[in-house]
Formats: structure tokens, sequence, C-alpha cells
């Protein structure tokens, strides 16, 4: 559940993104692959193990085929490989190399002394990495846009999504997509959207993935970027209160009244006792939130003693940072209240998980278990806005 909170809540970097393009109407078109940059939120890797049926393939040499386990190793600025019973001398030792899978169960790769293990399909690129001293592997695996897709809505949805949840999340995560350009390199985590290998993309997911591909949300006539979180705990925010008004056309991301999520962990409230020493480092005094839009989500938030006495900061800025400081499961949504405590910690009370804007995934969830379509999901949390089909088929 932890991972899966940590894998769903919070899209920084998407966020910038999405915000600084917000005044463009994207094209249609999405790419036919992507790229992307294996465990990233896993810091430096220096070997890793992988396994078979797979071919390696190395610039100017013969394929090899293998099976069973073998290391990969970042060493003396080359990437080397070795077999699982000897450790010592490698059989191959590169700048680069390719690894392909030779089955749809994909490339195994196993890291960080075997408590990750993901399978992947497509091409897997290795290359010495970018840490000047240190040793360090870079993967990053090129697949075909479906495949990606139905790995991000399998990996992104709450373990129990029924096929209309998924549906629905698939036609926003397509939105993000498209506006990648051809073969673009992303990222795995959450920072854009959590892709964690094929054993995500279930033939369920597929099948969600395959039914909405030409969907497409609109506001008026252009295309909407997308925005979900994971639990609104009551209602959704609407773009302009928590994002800014600079933030671009957000007029389509309305407040809605949602109950739908009630099933959700993160719909209780939470109470973390924070310590006060870390707020005035990381602020510079103690915070109150002085403003909250309709759904009690501050929107303002002022520093009110300290070295940084009066200075005020949107409520979703200060929601980012105390997230940075305090790690990002103290307080999971953007609807916090800060309680006195004592002269030592201050209590932030919190409900829902992630920024509460469009569409509340536990919410889905709750409606298609009560017998809604992704049409009818999507159209109450997206009530401006109204869904077409573009002229696009998912591969077979
Ligand atoms: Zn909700």
């Amino acid at each position: 559940m932890l991972i899966w909170f940590c894998l769903s809540k919070f899209r920084l970097i998407l966020l910038l993104v999405l915000l600084s393009g917000l005044n463009g109407a994207p094209a249609l078109a999405l790419p036919s692959s992507l790229r992307v940059k294996l465990f990233e939120a896993h810091g430096r890797l220096e070997s890793v193990h992988i396994r078979g049926p797979f071919d390696i393939v190395v610039p100017g040499q013969k394929r090899i085929s293998k099976t069973e386990w073998i290391r990969v190793s970042s060493r003396n600025g080359q990437i080397e490989l070795f077999s699982s019973g000897n450790s010592h001398h490698s059989f191959l030792s590169c700048q680069k190399l390719v690894v392909q899978p030779l089955d749809r169960r994909g490339v195994r790769i196993r890291i960080n002394r075997d408590t990750i293990e993901r399978a992947y399909l497509g091409r897997l690129n290795f290359s010495v990495g970018d840490t000047a001293k240190l040793p360090s592997l870079k993967i990053v695996n090129e697949l075909p846009t479906f495949e990606y897709v139905a790995s991000v809505v399998g990996s992104e949805s709450p373990v129990r999504s029924p096929p209309e949840a998924m549906k629905a999340l698939a036609v926003l995560v397509i939105a993000i997509v498209e506006q990648k350009g051809e073969r673009s390199l992303v990222g795995d985590s959450t920072k854009e959207q959590a892709y964690k290998g094929c054993e995500h993309a279930t033939p369920s997911v597929f099948a969600a993935v395959k039914a909405v591909y030409g969907k497409r949300l609109f506001y008026k006539n252009s295309p909407v970027q997308a925005f979900f979180h994971s639990t609104c705990a009551g209602g959704t925010s609407r773009g302009v209160d928590i994002f800014g008004k600079n933030a671009g056309p957000l007029v389509y991301l309305e407040s809605v009244p949602c109950e739908y999520c009630k099933d959700s962990p993160f719909w209780d409230l939470k109470v973390s006792s924070l310590p006060l020493s870390t707020m005035n480092q990381a602020f510079g005094g103690r915070l109150s939130a002085t403003k909250y839009d309709a759904q009690d989500r501050p929107t303002e938030v002022k520093i009110l003693d300290g070295k940084s006495a009066g200075k005020v900061m949107s409520g979703y800025e200060a929601w980012l940072r105390i997230g940075r400081t305090y790690g990002w499961g103290k307080v999971p949504g953007t609807r916090y209240q800060f309680r006195d405590n004592n002269e030592k910690l201050v209590d932030i009370e919190s409900s829902g998980a992630g920024h509460g804007v469009g569409y509340c995934q536990w919410g889905g969830v709750g409606m298609a278990e009560q017998g809604k379509t992704y049409e009818e999901i999507l159209r109450f949390y997206f009530p401006k806005c109204n869904l077409r089909t573009i002229a696009l088929r998912a591969p077979r």
C-alpha cells in the first residue's frame, strides 16, 4: 500500500511541464515509441541482475543469447557482464549494449539487493552513467507507446480498479503521453507517471486502454491537459485555486463534491507531528494557513514569525515544500490545517492524497463499482469537458 501511495500521489515535474504548456493547444498525435529512464527514483545503480531469455547485442560483436540470471556491473568506465556462477571474471566488457527479450515475459531486472524485480519489453539500452567518479549504470527502455500506456495505467491504478475506472484513467494517461514527441525520454517514477514494467500491463489493462485509445477530453475545441490524483476525500478543487491564476487557462478544472473515494486509505483525517526546528529551517518560521478554497484546501500560507515573518506563499507551494522537507507521507493531501502542539512540535491534519484537482482515482473506482461507465466518470470529474473520438486505433 505504501508503495502504491508513493507511486501514485505527486507528480511535480509532470505538473510543472503541464502548467508551463497550458497556453498552447497540443497537437493530437501520439508518438509511436517512448524511451523510459528506469529506476530514476532509486539513486545510483552500480550493478543489476537480469534474466532472460534475451539477446545481448553489442555493436560490432556477435549476438549472445542468455536465459539464466547474469550480473551487469559498471566498473572503470565499462559495463561488465558476469555469469551467475562466476563473480570474478566477466564474459563481456563494453561501453554500451542492448538487451532484447525473446518472448512476452520480458527481461527481468533486479536491483537493490533483490528488493525490486520488474520485467520489461522492448529494448533495454545499457550505458555507463553520467556520474563522474562513481561507477553507475544507465538503463533506458525503448518501447511502443501502446505498451507504455498500458503499463502506466496498470502501475498507477488502485489495486482493485474495475475496467471502467481503468478506462477513465487511460484517457488521461494518453492525453499526457500525447504531449510528448517521438521517442521522448521520460522517467519511470511519479515525477511524471509511474511505469513499473510489463507485468502491470495485464490483459484487462490492455483491453481498457484499447477501448479508449482514440478517446480525448475536450474543453470547447481544445484537447485538455490531464490532471489526476489519488483521493480527494470529499471534493476536488478548482485548478486555478490550487495552481494559481497564472498557471494557464484551467477553467475546465472545476470543483466537484466526491464521496465515491470513501474506501480509499486516504479518506480519513491524518495527523502528523512535525518538528518545529526543521520547519524553521525550511521556511524561516512557523506557518499558518490564511486563506482557503471552497473545499477547505489552503490557498495562502503565511510565515508567522522568525526571519521570514510575513512572507506568503500558495497553499500548494507550502504543501510541496512540506513534502520535500518531511517526506510525502506526512501530509498526503492538499487539504491540510496547522495545529499548534507545543514549542517543539507542530501538528498538521490532512485528508486525501495528491493535489486534489481533476480526476480522483479512488473516486473513479467507487463510481465504477456502482456501475458507472468511464464516460460518466469523466463527465462527473470534468463537467465542463466533452469526450470525443479521434481517428486513431489501438494497435492489435
Ligand atoms: Zn474523491
